[in-house]
Parts: C-alpha cells; structure tokens; sequence
C-alpha cells in the first residue's frame, strides 16, 4: 500500500505474525507522528505479533540483521521516544490486550502491555479494586508504555509511580529471549531487579509484554475540590496545608489563570470559580467521608473562592479544567512539553523564572505551566518556536538543573531530551548505562536513538 518501502523486511516479519499484522504505507502513517505533532519519521513497516513468542521471533529476526526497532503502545509519550525517526521498524504491542482475573487475596492482576490504562482501570474497579496509576491519556496510553516510561500521573504523590505497582514483568530481550518473571512475590530477593530495571527504561533494554500489578481497594468516598488563589505561592502552600490536614490526599493539581481561561475558551466551558492567579485542584479519598475535612482545610487557606464536588459527574467537571489543558496547548500550535521536577523549596519562584527564561530566548513565545505540585513536577509547555527550534528547550532545562532539579519528572528523555541527559547523569552514572545497553542489546536493535543514542552523539 502507498509508497515504495522495502519490502524484504515487511515480507519477512509478515511470515513471522502474518500479513495482516504488519501494515505499510497510509496504514503505518499514524505510528510515524507523535501525540504533539512535533516528531515525525518514516517506518519501512509497522509489526503487530500477537503473542509473546511472535515478538521474540520478531526481535531476533531483527536482532540478527541488525534491523533496528521502536517499541510502540499507545503512542502518547511526549519526548520522541515512540515514533521511528531514524527509519526504524516500528513494533506495535497494542494487540497484547489480555487480562488476567483480579487476585483479591493478593490484590493483584496480571496484564499484557497493550492493555490500555482504561480497560485495567475499569477491570479493577468492576472487582472494587483500583489500579492507583491515573493520567488523561488513560484511554490510549498502554501498560506497556506506563512501565517502559515509569508513568507517573496524578496519583503518584500518593501511590508512587508505575515503577512502585510492578510485582513482576515479562519482557523479550533483543536477541528474542523471554524474561518471564509473573509471579507476584511481594518479597523475592533474588537479585537483581529486572522489573525496576526494564521501567524506566524506553524500550532501550527489553520489549515489555506483560506486567504483575499492584492493586489498591477503592476508597468509599472521595471528593474534589477546586481552589483559586491570589498567588502561585499561595496556591502551592495551600497544596501543603491541605496534605498536612486532610486525611487520604491523592492528587494536588496545580494551574495558572492563562491555563484556566484557554480551557474556557476553547471548550466554551463556564469559569468554574472566581477568577484567581493560580488554582488548585485537590482531591481526597477514603473510607469514611473526608468533605468536611477538605472543605475545613482548604477554608484555612484563604482561598479567592473554592468549589467542592462530592458526586462523580460534579468531580469529572472539576476535573475538566485540569485534564483538557494539555489538549487546548496543542490548539496554540506544536508544543515544546517540558517535563520537570524541582526541590519543594525552588518551586515557588521557578515559575517566573521560567517565564522569564523562555521570553529572554524568543519573546513571541507562550509558557504554559501546569503540574503536579506536591511531587514537584511542573509541566512547562512552550507554543510558538517552530518544532525543531529547540533554544527554549535549553533555557528550560539549564534553568532547572542550576535550581537542582530534574530535567524529566515523568515523561523520560527520548529523543527530545537526549542532548541534555549530561545536566541529569554525571559521566559515570552515563558510563553504566552504557554498560546495560551494550550488554542487553549488543547490536543496538532496541530504540537506538532514545535516551543514549550512539555512542559517539551524546
Ligand atoms: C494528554 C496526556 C496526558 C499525559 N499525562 C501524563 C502524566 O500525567 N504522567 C505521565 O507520566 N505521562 C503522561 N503522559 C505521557 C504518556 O501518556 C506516558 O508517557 C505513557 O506512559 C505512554 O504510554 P504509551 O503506551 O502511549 O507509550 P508510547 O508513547 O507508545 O511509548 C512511550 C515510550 O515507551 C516505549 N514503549 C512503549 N511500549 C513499550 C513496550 N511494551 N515495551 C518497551 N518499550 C515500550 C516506546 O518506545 C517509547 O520510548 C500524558 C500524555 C498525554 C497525551
């Protein structure tokens, strides 16, 4: 179908899964493009196996041509990683969609890695468990990528991020071996942590095919509130306050006023509270009903105005303000997502910082900044310079390591970060992965462009 690709590796791994499973041409065309728009490549071919035997056939076939691979779920990280911008085949682990019956004595489930976010969320919660990972790309982004990237979302202050629910993992390695290790031990010290290793790791180490999860039992109650504050600072202490008050905190959402109105403009949605310079979206849970507690805490706070949801279709309104965000960046043009942490004590005056940065760089450029503030991690989204213009993007990220930071909270370093993994690893820490990569993928198969790149590029 479509333009001339090679077809020698398209007919091959079509003997491998089938010719149905493996596309080309238009067909392949959305797994070339990333979620942003920002990263877009050329694949000979996209391959979906269907078992974890035919992505073993799949890599080792690769692995002894040196056909270099980009592992793909869901196809909503935002640094480059998933996309084929070197050429790459493209591997598709979407059609590993089983899931596995809900061990309620060990509040467990098994999962394949193109089960989406969504389908584990509801799985567990028809058994009255949760999976306490959540992110709002939930209906698309897959297990698989969750671990690969160590997702962490808007449950991590509370639960940690995907790295924390991982009780096993299976995974092929480049040359087509299957690490199998599903079986939930919650203490099995028996060397090293392949699990905690492959997350995290971008498909750069192993093809993720299955995960042991952790599960937590859904919480009776839970309510939502959303705050609007004078100042950042404001907001931010009033974050702390309401962890420091308020029994069972789960999720502490932090906006500015431009954020808030351009969700109102661009969804003709109704401003939910006064307006205000920052707000903040907060929510607690627990077995018995925390709304006094939230509502007296958050009252302390002195807020612009506030309002509290208890019934789930009043929350998911609330929660429109923060979730349709990153949706109406993207209708400002091609966004520059930067993803990152800082210590608590420099997150206050990081935001105009920030700004200021950014205006000094290119002052027709837009800083959006969101996060999740209690871990943190703010998400600098910058619209306006042209895709591969990336000065803004060494202004955010030199700002951030001289404030001691991190350069990527949650997102990884793809392919959009990989020039400054050097203000993140010193060089030896950069010597050792070197080391893993050489050791699990020899001939360098595996996403060789992300986080490390070739040897001599980074
Ligand atoms: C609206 C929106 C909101 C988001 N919110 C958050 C958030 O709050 N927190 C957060 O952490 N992220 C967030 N993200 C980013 C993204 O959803 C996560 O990075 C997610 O984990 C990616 O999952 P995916 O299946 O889409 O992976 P993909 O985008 O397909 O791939 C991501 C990376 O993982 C690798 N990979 C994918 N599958 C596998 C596999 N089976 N084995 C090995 N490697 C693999 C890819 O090669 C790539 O490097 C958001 C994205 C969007 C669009």
């Amino acid at each position: 179908v479509g333009r001339a690709v090679p077809r020698s590796i398209a007919a091959a791994l079509a003997d491998l899964v089938g010719a149905r499973q493996v596309l080309v041409g238009e067909m392949a065309a959305g797994h070339e493009r990333d979620w942003t728009g920002r990263f877009v490549g050329h694949t000979p071919c996209v391959v979906r196996p269907g078992t974890v035997d035919e992505v073993a056939a799949v890599l080792a076939w690769c692995n002894d041509r040196g056909v270099a691979v980009v592992p793909q779920g869901g196809n909503t990280g935002l640094v480059g990683g998933g996309v084929p911008l070197d050429g790459e085949v493209v591997l598709s682990l979407t059609r590993l969609d089983s899931l596995g019956t809900l061990d309620h004595d060990a509040r467990q489930v098994t999962s394949g890695a193109g089960v989406t976010l969504g389908r584990l969320q509801d799985h567990a919660r028809a058994g009255g468990l949760r999976f306490a990972v959540d992110l709002a790309a939930r209906d698309s982004a897959t297990v698989g990528g969750m671990a690969a990237t160590n997702a962490g979302g808007l449950q991590a202050m509370a639960f940690g991020p995907m790295r924390a629910q991982l009780r096993g993992i299976q995974a092929v390695l480049a040359d087509g071996g299957v690490v199998d290790h599903l079986g939930g031990l919650v203490k099995d010290n028996t060397g090293y942590d392949l699990a905690g290793l492959v997350c995290g790791s971008e498909g750069t180490l192993a093809v993720v095919t299955a995960a042991r999860l952790h599960l937590e039992p859904e919480p009776a109650h839970r309510v939502t509130a959303l705050a609007g504050f004078s100042s950042v600072g404001a907001a931010i202490a009033a974050a702390r306050r309401v962890r420091d008050e308020a029994p069972g905190l789960e999720a502490a959402e932090l906006f500015l006023a431009d954020g808030l109105e351009l969700v109102v403009d661009t969804y003709a949605l109704p401003r939910p509270v006064a307006t205000a310079a920052a707000y903040l979206l907060v929510e607690v849970a627990g077995a018995a009903d925390p709304a006094e507690a939230l509502a007296a805490s958050l009252a302390a706070t002195d807020p612009v105005d506030a309002a509290v949801a208890v019934g789930s279709q009043r929350r998911a309104e609330l929660w429109r303000y923060r979730e349709l965000l990153t949706d109406a960046i993207g209708h400002q043009g091609v966004p520059h997502k930067l993803d990152v942490s800082l210590p608590a004590v420099a997150l206050e005056r990081f935001v105009p910082d920030v700004e200021a940065a950014v205006s000094a760089v290119d002052d027709t450029a837009r800083c959006w900044i969101f996060g999740h503030v209690l871990d943190g991690n703010l998400h600098v989204n910058v619209t306006g310079p042209a895709p591969h213009d990336d000065r803004v993007d060494a202004a955010v990220l030199e700002l951030v390591a001289e404030r001691g930071g991190s350069i990527s909270a949650e997102h990884g370093i793809g392919r959009a970060k990989r020039r400054w993994l050097h203000l993140a690893r010193g060089p030896v820490e950069v010597r050792a992965f070197r080391a893993l990569k050489t050791a699990l993928d020899p001939h360098g198969i595996l996403n060789p462009g992300v986080l490390l790149g070739a040897a001599s590029s980074s």
